[in-house]
């Protein structure tokens, strides 16, 4: 006779008995790059008036391997004439001169516009037929926690999620950004291995993984994997990093080189500016559960 397997019901958020709260990595990584923007990013939750092009252009090429996918997937793979008139169409449908910030003085809109097209180009004739895997799904969201008992949760959404032909599960991860780091920093990243974390109930503790960057700029593929050891250090420096958050009281400003990106550098105290009375008040609710924006990554920036 066939066991039947007991799931205990999905536990549910009630006013008397919330969830706790929803982290992802683009939430710690703000915490720790500035506590400042983190503050008001996800605190006081004032609305992001501006978006860097780099973020842009990221987003628009992200929206395109997605549908890409979504046709090679069917046997129906558009052309490399087509992938790219979509990717103008996209970007013209959404670009706003007045939101999209260039903080580059020597760059216009028009030469990240021809990157993200290049970008794009480059990943098309490395891949075609689009046939070397299997994709197992795209821009997936998982949701999980890193303890047993549910308190620190956190969220992600894996750009495509892949079978190479060795049956190894892969967490492919799209890059646009100029810098391309180290092996030795990939080999220690958090991201896609905080989205292996999440696949290990679904695909169970012995399904080889694999952690696959695309570095569309340079045309790079590169690669690392987690020892169990790993990922279980991992869990436990991403619970003091989230325990670290909810501990903050001053969300100090970290003044560096990213600031020329922060979208609140306009309100930021380092540079002279204040938040507008109606912005300024502490909210207690918690922030919203976001999404990782696709190329939201401000390190590659620099
Ligand atoms: S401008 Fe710089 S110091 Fe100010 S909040 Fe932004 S990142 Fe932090």
């Amino acid at each position: 006779m066939v066991p039947i397997e007991i799931v205990p019901p999905r536990r549910v958020s009630t006013l008397e008995d919330p969830l706790p709260t929803l982290y992802s990595h683009s939430r710690l990584s703000s915490f720790e790059n500035c506590p400042k923007q983190f503050h008001f990013r996800y605190v006081l939750k004032v609305p992001q008036e501006s978006e860097g092009i780099e973020a842009f252009m990221g987003k628009r090429v992200h929206e395109v391997l997605e549908r890409l996918y979504v046709f090679a997937r069917r046997r129906q793979i558009p052309s490399i004439g087509k992938v790219v008139a979509r990717y103008y169409a996209f970007w013209e449908e959404h670009f706003d001169e007045e939101r999209v910030r260039i903080v580059r003085r020597d760059r216009k809109a028009d030469s990240y516009r021809e990157l993200g097209a290049r970008c794009l180009e480059g990943y098309y004739q490395r891949h075609f037929p689009f046939d070397g895997d299997e994709t197992l799904a795209i821009e997936e969201r998982v949701i999980f926690e890193l303890d047993s008992a549910g308190r620190y949760r956190m969220q992600g959404i894996i750009d495509r999620l892949v079978r190479d032909r060795d049956g190894t599960v892969e967490i492919h991860d799209y890059k646009t950004g100029r810098y391309l780091p180290p092996q030795k920093q990939l080999d220690v990243d958090r991201q896609l291995a905080l989205y292996q974390i999440g696949l290990e109930k679904r695909f169970g503790p012995d399904q080889p993984m694999r952690l696959v960057w695309h570095y569309l700029q340079q045309g790079k593929r590169v690669s690392s994997t987690r020892s169990p050891e790993q990922l279980d250090a991992l869990r436990a420096d991403t619970i003091g990093v989230i325990e670290r958050v909810e501990a903050e009281e001053e969300f100090s400003t970290r003044r560096g080189k990213l600031c020329d990106w922060c979208e609140y550098k306009v309100y930021c105290p380092e540079f002279g500016g204040s938040l507008p009375p109606s912005e300024a008040r502490t909210r207690k609710a918690k922030p919203p559960n976001e999404k990782a924006a696709p190329g939201d990554d401000q390190l590659d920036l620099v």
